[in-house]
């Protein structure tokens, strides 16, 4: 069986790949499994150079790693390249703290000492989405390598370019071969994988389907599972806010990664007294984006990833209009070849809409006028999703009060739109997933919190 992968800027085929059979599968995962019963036992010193050296690497390759995103999935250059400076961050940042982190706890009992030590856990398998293509990886493979494991990718069908460099980088940098190893197989076989003893635990960034599916065969089997699922994140602009900031950072938010983040701004909620006029702001930053080829430096935002996805993506909007949304600007697919679609706001969105109710994978900004802050928080909350939000006031103890008890999410933020950073935590709450990722947080995930007592 074969894949390809296909630019959605101009719908052209890149390459073919191979998918492995599984018996190759399973060689790999024998190889795996022997490569991390040496590197379980090296210390932070050996493992911190090697991730260092991956962090030079991928500043050396920028270009090459940024243009194979660029053309797989259709994000511009220069986010590209921003997304490999940033996975270079967080293999310095686990190069760098990794042994803290993971330093022996001593607690006091009756023993004559007893500590906890935390421990790896094996073969981690991660299952990553096309969005960020290195990101979503890396922020998974260096705290879980750092931690002693070893990894296993079967990375999104469209991206498999992607997937072969991102092995190609821990083996330029000097990690022993097989400890990080890309799969090229179909989801089909992520099931199989997982009964296999081989692999330990499993790490999932997707949809809330692909996780429901992985975290159920891993519960079967016992293994624990961290799951970065979809989000629906509720911006609140509160009464009070500085509204060109407000517009600008929603914008952002909003149109980042051709508007396929998990945590981009997708609901807008805004207080009557000054909906009229954050409205008309948002309107003019959202228009200012500059739609084209993604190989262009001018380009603010590329196509989607794929015409399927611009095509779901196109029938929320249109089924949301069917129910009563009116669309400001946008909502018609470009008569363009490639996955292009405009930055599209749609207002008067109501519950049982999809742009109310569900993910909206691409450009399209679901604007809701509400009477007070009370109405805010409960239309913020009345989401199946909790991954992230954000309020914006000038008045920032209110903010912090909204973020900190009132929104259901796994991070608020306060004047600004949400972003990941490897020193802090990143995960959702309700169908956005469990578990978290980076920070010390995440390196906690894949290891084995053992307790020693010496008598
Ligand atoms: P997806 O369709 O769920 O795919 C994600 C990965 O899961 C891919 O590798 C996919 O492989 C695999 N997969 C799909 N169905 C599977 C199954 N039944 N069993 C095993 N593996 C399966 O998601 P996507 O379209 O790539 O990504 C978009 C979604 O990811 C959005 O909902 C977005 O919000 C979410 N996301 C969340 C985060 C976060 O941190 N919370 C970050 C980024 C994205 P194939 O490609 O071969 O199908």
């Amino acid at each position: 069986m074969t894949i390809e992968s296909i630019n959605p800027a101009n719908n052209k085929k890149l390459q073919e790949y191979t998918l492995l059979t599984d018996e190759e599968v399973g060689q790999k995962l024998e190889q795996s499994d022997q490569v991390y019963k040496i590197w379980r036992k090296t210390n932070f010193s050996e493992r911190g150079k090697l991730m260092l050296k991956a962090s030079d690497v991928l500043n050396v390759n920028k270009d090459k790693y940024a243009l194979m995103m660029t053309r797989e999935m259709g994000k511009t250059l220069s986010s590209s390249r921003a997304e490999v400076e940033k996975c270079a961050w967080v293999c310095r940042y686990y190069a760098e703290n990794a042994e803290t982190f993971l330093h022996d706890e001593q607690i006091q009992t009756d023993a004559s000492r007893s500590y906890v030590t935390y421990q790896p856990l094996g073969v981690i398998l991660a299952v990553m989405p096309w969005n960020f293509p290195f990101w979503q990886v890396f922020r998974f493979a260096a705290p879980a390598l750092m931690a002693g494991n070893a990894a296993v990718l079967k990375h999104a069908s469209n991206v498999p370019g992607s997937a072969a460099l991102i092995q190609e980088v821990f083996e330029e940098a000097g990690f022993p071969k097989g400890l990080f190893t890309n799969l090229w197989i179909s989801s089909k076989q992520v099931e199989k994988l997982i009964e296999n003893p081989i692999i330990k635990a499993v790490t999932l960034t997707g949809s809330e389907k692909a996780g429901a599916s992985v975290a159920a065969k891993a519960a079967q089997h016992i293994k624990k599972a961290v799951l970065e699922l979809g989000g629906s994140d509720a911006y609140i602009i509160l009464e009070d806010a500085d509204l060109d900031l407000a517009a600008k950072q929603c914008t952002e938010s909003r149109l980042l990664n051709t508007g396929q983040s998990c945590i981009g701004a997708k609901r807008f909620i805004v207080l009557d007294e000054v909906y009229e006029e954050f409205l008309l702001k948002f309107k003019e930053q959202m228009l200012e984006s500059v739609t084209g080829d993604p190989e262009k430096e001018e380009t603010t935002m590329g196509p989607m990833a794929r015409t399927d996805l611009r095509d779901e993506l196109h029938e929320q909007v249109m089924k949301s209009v069917e129910k009563g949304a009116e669309i400001q600007i946008g909502g018609e697919i470009q008569d363009l070849t490639g996955a292009y679609y405009p930055a599209t706001i749609l207002t008067n969105v109501k519950p049982g809409m999809p742009a109310y109710e569900e993910e909206l994978f691409g450009p399209v900004a679901s604007v809701i006028k509400v009477k007070d802050e009370a109405e805010a928080i409960q239309v913020a909350n009345d989401s199946k999703f909790g991954l992230g939000s954000g309020v914006f006031t000038k008045d920032l103890s209110r903010g912090e009060r909204i973020a900190r008890y009132e929104l259901e999410a796994g991070s608020s933020f306060v004047n600004q739109y949400v972003k990941s950073d490897p020193r802090l935590p990143f995960g959702g709450i309700k169908t956005s997933g469990f578990g978290r990722e980076l920070s010390h947080h995440g390196i906690l995930e894949f290891v084995n919190t053992k307790t020693i007592y010496i008598a």
